[in-house]
C-alpha cells in the first residue's frame, strides 16, 4: 500500500549530487527513497527497503539541492526503496523540478503499481522497470522478490502491465534483471529475452535492457550477504547470448558490473 505521506514531504534515505552510475549514459543527481512492498532476499538497500533508514524532507528543500547541483548534472533520478508508493509526493517533485530546472527526470521500480507507473512516466524522460525473473514463471517470480508463491500471478501481471504503459510514454525504457547466483540462471535470463523482451512494443526512443551483477554490499542482510557476487565473465558470455537473441529487436544490451561499470554488447 502507498507510504501515507503529505504531498509536501517525501520519506527520503539520502541522495547524491552527482552519480555516473544510476541513469545509462548520464549524469545524474540520484535520490533514494524510503521503504518497498517486495522483500528480496537479495536486496543491496535492505534496511532502507524496510523503512528503516528514512526521514521525512521537505520537497521544497530537495527542490533547492537539485537546483545547486544542477550545473553539474543532466538527469534527476529517485530510486529506492520503491519509489511509486510515494506517488503524490513524487508527482509533485516531479512538476516543480519540471518548472524550476532544464533537467530531464528519471525513476526506478520495480514496477508492482501499475497505475503509478503510468502517472510518473508521463514526467519522465527515462524510466528503469526490474524484471526479475521470467514473466511466465510466476512461482519463480515471487521467490525473487520474496514474497509468497501465491502473489506470483499476481505480480507478474502487474509488472507486465507497467512496462506496457512506460512503454507507452517513456522516451528511454531500460529493463534489466540482476542475475542473482543460486536464484537466477542465464537460462532463466534467455527465457526473459525470447519470451518478454521481444514482445514489448515500442516506437520511439530508446529501449534497453541490462544484466546486472548481484554484488553482496554491505546493504545486503541474511544468506545473501554471504553469497559471493555474479562472476564477470558469466555474465558477460549470458549478456552476449541474449544480445544474440534481441539481435532483431531494437534493444540496446548491457552488462554492468561492480569491475567496470556498464558495457554495451550489442
Ligand atoms: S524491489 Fe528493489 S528495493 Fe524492493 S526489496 Fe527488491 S531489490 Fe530491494
Amino acid at each position: 500500500m502507498p507510504i501515507g505521506v503529505e504531498d509536501e514531504y517525501l520519506v527520503v534515505g539520502g541522495w547524491r549530487e552527482v552519480s555516473l552510475v544510476d541513469v545509462l549514459g548520464h549524469v545524474s543527481f540520484t535520490l533514494w527513497l524510503s521503504g518497498c512492498n517486495l522483500k528480496c532476499p537479495w536486496c543491496s538497500n535492505c534496511d532502507l527497503a524496510k523503512g528503516l533508514m528514512g526521514k521525512r524532507v521537505r520537497i521544497s528543500e530537495i527542490v533547492e539541492r537539485v537546483k545547486e547541483a544542477e550545473t553539474f548534472v543532466d538527469y534527476f533520478h529517485v530510486t529506492g526503496g520503491e519509489p511509486t508508493l510515494q506517488l503524490e509526493a513524487l508527482k509533485t517533485l516531479f512538476s516543480k523540478l519540471r518548472g524550476e530546472t532544464g533537467l530531464l527526470l528519471s525513476f526506478d521500480t520495480n514496477g508492482t503499481l501499475p497505475s503509478a507507473v503510468g502517472e510518473l512516466s508521463k514526467y519522465a524522460e527515462h524510466v528503469a522497470i526490474d524484471i526479475k525473473a521470467p514473466l511466465g514463471n510466476p512461482a519463480l517470480y515471487a521467490r525473487v522478490a520474496g514474497v509468497e508463491k501465491e502473489a506470483g500471478v499476481e505480480l507478474v501481471e502487474r509488472v507486465k502491465s507497467s512496462i506496457e504503459v512506460a512503454a507507452a510514454s517513456a522516451h528511454f525504457l531500460e529493463l534489466r534483471t540482476t542475475l542473482v547466483p543460486g536464484l537466477l540462471s542465464c537460462r532463466e535470463v534467455i527465457q526473459i529475452a525470447k519470451e518478454d523482451l521481444t514482445s514489448i512494443h515500442k516506437t520511439g526512443g530508446r529501449l534497453v535492457y541490462v544484466l546486472q551483477q548481484f554484488v553482496p554490499y554491505e546493504g545486503v542482510k541474511g544468506d545473501y550477504a554471504r553469497v559471493p557476487p555474479t562472476p564477470y565473465e558469466y555474465l558477460e558470455n549470458c549478456a552476449k547470448e541474449v544480445a544474440r537473441f534481441l539481435r532483431d529487436s531494437r534493444f540496446e544490451v548491457y552488462f554492468r558490473t561492480l569491475e567496470a561499470g556498464a558495457k554495451r554488447v550489442a
